[in-house]
């Protein structure tokens, strides 16, 4: 996905053998290919400049084992610190000691919330969970009948806005939706709200407002991998401006350089929980970062 980046790496220290320090001249060039790989898949600017510098000093500082060659030493040390940008350990999600567990999505139009609360919804049915979805996406003329086809797909009953329970009003939606998973005992709420194109104040005083109104146990914000060098960008918009517990990186199927999910995590800090990896309900998986970095590496 990053081009070989094993292989850049073991090309850029061909010839050299294990013994002792990488010379700081080696340690450069190799750094200088990394740096390139990344710039080349889209890694936000700030995230490659301490990634590198941490891969740099980590280098410099360690004794190439006697177990590995002074390339696949590197290669260990650019695993490690990939892994750790990742978030290190594979991220939970948070559930609530007095159910329902409200998950609430937020992120831009055409990122992938609808898809993303179906596919949701099913992986915890099949866990044994009994979540229950609400259309408080209002925005979009046709968001809350899509989410019923996902809902009805996925065997998962959907809160829509109908008279009486908060039509035209997404915060009073949302709280209604909350207020009826309890009543009807579903352990589960997930919550589909508004995106725009691009980021804007209303959509995200829209966001803070349900935020405010259901206090989420967590806040995914989902984010299509394809958008490259705006990750980084976007992501920082929606972490100031709504905050968000987790990420989803959706269209992981796609031909995206995975610079998307080092440069969120790395500029928020925030664990990506899940990826979308296509249209189906089904196309849907945990986030490993041992596996994702293994990916980028390959
Ligand atoms: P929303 O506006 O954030 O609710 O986005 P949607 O869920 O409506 O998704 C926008 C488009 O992307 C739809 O055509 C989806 O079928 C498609 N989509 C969503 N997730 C994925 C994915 O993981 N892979 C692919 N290939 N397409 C996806």
């Amino acid at each position: 996905m990053f081009n070989n980046l094993s292989d850049r790496i073991t090309a850029s220290l061909k010839g050299l053998r294990g013994h002792g320090r990488l010379s700081e001249a080696d340690v450069d060039k190799t750094i200088r290919e990394i740096r390139r790989a990344l710039l080349d898949a889209d890694v936000a600017v700030p995230v490659v400049r301490d990634f590198t510098g941490r891969v740099r000093e980590r280098a410099l500082g360690e004794e190439v084992s006697k177990a590995l060659n002074p390339a696949q030493q590197v290669v260990k040390i650019v695993n490690d610190e990939l892994v750790d940008v990742l978030g290190g350990a594979t991220g939970e999600l948070t559930w609530a000691k007095n159910p329902p567990t409200v998950i609430m999505l937020a992120g831009l139009q055409g990122a992938g919330k609808t898809t993303l609360a179906g596919k949701l919804a099913k992986w915890m049915k099949d866990q044994g969970h009994t979540p229950m979805l609400v259309a408080a996406d209002l925005q979009r003329p046709n968001a809350v009948n899509q989410l019923q086809i996902v809902g009805e797909r996925a065997g998962v009953p959907v809160f829509a806005p109908e008279p009486g329970n908060g039509v035209g009003d997404p915060v009073q939606v949302a709280l209604n939706g909350v207020s009826t998973a309890q009543f009807q005992q579903h352990d589960v709420v997930i919550v589909d709200t508004a995106g725009r194109l691009g980021v804007d104040e209303e959509m995200m005083q829209q966001a803070r407002d349900i935020r405010d109104a259901v206090h989420p146990d967590d806040t995914l914000f989902v984010v299509d991998a394809m958008i490259g060098q705006d990750a980084a960008r976007v992501a920082e918009a929606f972490r100031d401006g709504v905050g968000f517990t987790g990420v989803v990186l959706s269209k992981l199927d796609g031909d995206a350089r995975g610079g998307a999910a080092l440069s969120i995590t790395g500029v928020t800090q925030r664990p990506i929980l899940f990826a979308s990896t296509g249209e189906q309900l089904g196309d849907f998986e945990r986030f490993h970062p041992d596996r994702m970095a293994g990916r980028i590496l390959d």
